[in-house]
């Protein structure tokens, strides 16, 4: 008998695959060992939209201000986390950069597909007319292209390095707006923990003196849904798991993501250190 053929949802919809670079132990880009002790993640990464997808959305309708500003994408983060990456790899021995092609507006990776958060139709300030009123099947089609893409590129990763005897940190690298609903907001560094907390505070120890204003779950708290990428990947595995972020007027070019990155690299790697996830006790 024929082996069952999985039924594919919209096979003519393409898929949005999370986008993976890698650094080798020595830090440099390029084939980084089958397992590398850090994977970094940028849910969002980016502001591109499916305009060649109208089924996805296509260019939702917003204005260019709309898709330059916070509610698109998390500005500076993928910089600053490309410029951990290399520090992170000679620490633990490889680092893996997992981070996504399109637009959080277009679904946001970071929320579960109930969330009203997924597929929001304002964000914050923002009316996002491509999102109003979706069916069902519109939004599975999302869930199908853009999502469950995302999330197997990370999990395949994850996935072959425990396989392979690893247990790697997980590390969520994200921007905030300085002023929200019209709230400035003090916080320059956040860490981010949900039900496990060792990680968080090794940085919030290790930060002491970094010269940003740090906090402990600010601007908001990963006990609530926030933590929605770090719980699905570290979790079930018990990864040692945080969430970084970083207000966005501190990275917005990239000279400033490359200064915040130099500042926060050696505020890891002790953190990291002091958890017994770099390579030094190898
Ligand atoms: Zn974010």
């Amino acid at each position: 008998m024929p082996a069952a053929q999985p039924e594919v949802l919209f096979p003519h919809l393409p898929r949005f695959a999370g986008l993976v670079e890698r650094w080798t132990a020595r830090g440099t880009p390029g084939t980084a060992p089958a397992t590398p002790g850090a994977i970094l993640i940028c849910e969002h990464a980016s502001n591109a939209l499916p305009v060649d997808w109208p089924e996805l959305g296509g260019d939702l309708g917003i204005s260019a201000q709309t898709r330059a500003s916070h509610a698109a994408w998390d500005i500076g983060a993928l910089g600053v986390a490309r410029g951990l990456a290399p520090e992170i790899a000679t620490a633990c021995g490889g680092a893996v950069l997992v981070h996504a092609p399109l637009s959080r507006l277009v679904y946001d990776l970071n929320r579960a597909p109930d969330h009203p958060g997924a597929m929001p139709e304002t964000s914050e300030i923002h009316p996002i007319p491509g999102n109003r009123n979706l069916t069902d099947a519109q939004k599975l089609a999302r869930i199908v292209a853009v999502r469950q893409p995302f999330h197997t590129t990370l999990s395949d990763v994850v996935m072959e390095t425990v396989a392979l005897g690893r247990r790697p940190v997980l590390i969520a690298v994200h921007s905030f707006t300085p002023v929200y609903m019209g709230q400035a907001r003090a916080v320059e560094f956040g860490v981010l923990s949900d039900d496990d907390d060792a990680l968080a505070f090794a940085i919030l120890r290790a930060a002491e003196g970094c010269g940003l204003e740090c906090a402990y779950n600010e601007p908001y708290s990963a006990k609530g849904d926030v933590a929605h990428t770090t719980r699905m990947h570290a979790g079930p595995l018990r990864l040692r798991n945080t969430m970084l972020e970083i207000r966005n007027d501190l990275i917005t070019g990239a000279d400033q993501q490359e200064e915040m990155a130099a500042r926060l690299a050696p505020v890891l790697i002790e953190a990291l250190d002091a958890c017994d996830l770099t390579n030094r006790q190898r």
